[in-house]
């Protein structure tokens, strides 16, 4: 196996992937990652149209692989009554194990992959060594795409490691009868949860809860049957969906704490430069995006024709630029719908001026890249 490269990135999920293709058109390019493709991955599966022509350029044509066009909102908590919408910009209704391996088929065409985990990295006289379980690597730029948490941010001891964490997330495919072009928000004590289908018609309920709220019950299945079935859209769902896996994903640890883009000379991509909360629905376009920047950004240096430096300075101003205030218009969302008092408050107002909901939604999406 090669052990130089111009780039190697640790993580192949959606940017890490994106920015395989990008980067291996004209560079040496390797990505690593522990899993084998195709896998499910926790996710609400909801992919905002922003990055649609994009993926097309790569020539992933979403609008062939899923027919599923997410276009109204329907919103739901305890005790309140629905309000519908319709979503601005719309999105696709794709599974993670299916749009994951377009890309990945896409990646390994140019780029090397190394099914294995980074266990370190080191930058010493301009240039990196990334270590994996069987092999020492090196190149000229690292870039991390390990997602929201992993053993890298413990090593570089990133300030958001020693932060509290304390989310989990739940996800199962079913088969349930729902309209093919909706996504449902339904709130719970403590979370909420996304239902929509993805490409095979399955639906995908995905739910972030606080673990406080979690911790009090045994296991998911108490937990949906006592704490998310008090909203009776959710119970109904319950009733009558009929899971297609045997045991739903779970994850813990979630953690939505500020990061940074670039620390120690990694650039980083995806939920490593930030995480926006998954009620805004815009957490995979913004992976894809980054990708994109990190790309046109570090051209130049590869190119010679720029410091790292000044690449990484450039790639950090514009990662804040374009996704800071989403992130923090999706932390003043979350802190309304968790709060009840907040909730109920909203929910009246929204009933009454339902165009406002999606001016909200706008606000945490970007335009088509
Ligand atoms: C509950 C929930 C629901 C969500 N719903 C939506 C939604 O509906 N729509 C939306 O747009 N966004 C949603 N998101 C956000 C979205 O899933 C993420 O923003 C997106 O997956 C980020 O992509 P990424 O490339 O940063 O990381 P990921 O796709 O998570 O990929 C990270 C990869 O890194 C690998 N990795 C980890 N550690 C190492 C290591 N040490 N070495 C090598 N590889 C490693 C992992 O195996 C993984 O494959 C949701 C998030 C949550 C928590």
């Amino acid at each position: 196996m090669k052990k130089q490269y111009d780039i190697i990135i640790a993580g192949g999920g959606l940017s890490g992937l994106t920015a395989s293709i990008l980067f291996s058109k004209d560079f040496d390019v390797l990505f690593i990652d522990p899993d084998a493709y195709p896998r499910h991955k926790m996710c609400g599966e909801y992919l905002s149209n922003e990055v649609i022509d994009f993926l097309k350029d790569l020539d992933i044509d979403l609008n062939r692989e899923s027919s599923m066009n997410l276009e109204q909102l329907k919103f739901t908590a305890a005790g309140h009554k629905e309000i519908e919408c319709s979503l601005p910009q719309g999105g696709k209704g794709i599974s993670r194990y299916h749009l994951d391996e377009l890309l990945y088929n896409k990646a390994i065409a140019n780029a090397g992959f190394l099914q294995e985990k980074v266990i370190d990295s080191l930058y010493e006289n301009d240039t990196f060594t990334v270590t994996t379980s069987s092999y020492k690597l090196s190149c000229k730029q690292f870039i991390m795409a390990t997602g929201k948490r992993s053993l890298l941010d413990k090593k570089l001891d990133r300030d958001f490691i020693r932060q509290k964490s304390p989310w989990l997330a739940v996800k199962m495919h079913y088969e349930y009868n729902m309209q093919d072009n909706l996504v449902e928000l339904h709130n719970f004590e403590g979370g909420y949860a996304g239902v929509s289908k993805v490409e095979n018609g399955h639906v995908n309920l995905c739910y972030l809860a606080s673990y406080d709220s979690f911790k009090q019950h045994k296991n998911v299945s108490d937990f949906n049957k006592i704490v998310l079935s008090k909203n009776k859209f959710l119970d109904s769902f319950f009733k009558n969906a009929r899971p297609v896996w045997e045991q739903p994903i779970t994850i813990s640890q979630i953690s939505f704490e500020k990061k940074e883009p670039v620390e120690n000379s990694i650039l980083m991509m995806g939920d490593t430069a930030g995480l926006i909360h998954p009620l805004c629905g815009n957490g995979m376009a913004m992976a894809i995006h980054s990708a994109k920047i990190a790309f046109e950004e570090l051209q130049p240096y590869l190119k010679q024709e720029l410091s790292r430096e000044q690449a990484l300075a450039n790639y950090s101003k514009r990662w804040k630029k374009t996704f800071n205030r989403r992130l923090k218009i999706g932390r003043v969302l979350q802190g309304i719908l968790l709060n009840k008092t907040y909730t109920k408050l909203g929910f009246w107002f929204l009933r009454r001026f339902p165009f406002l909901l999606s001016i909200i939604i706008k606000s945490t999406h970007g335009k088509p890249i």
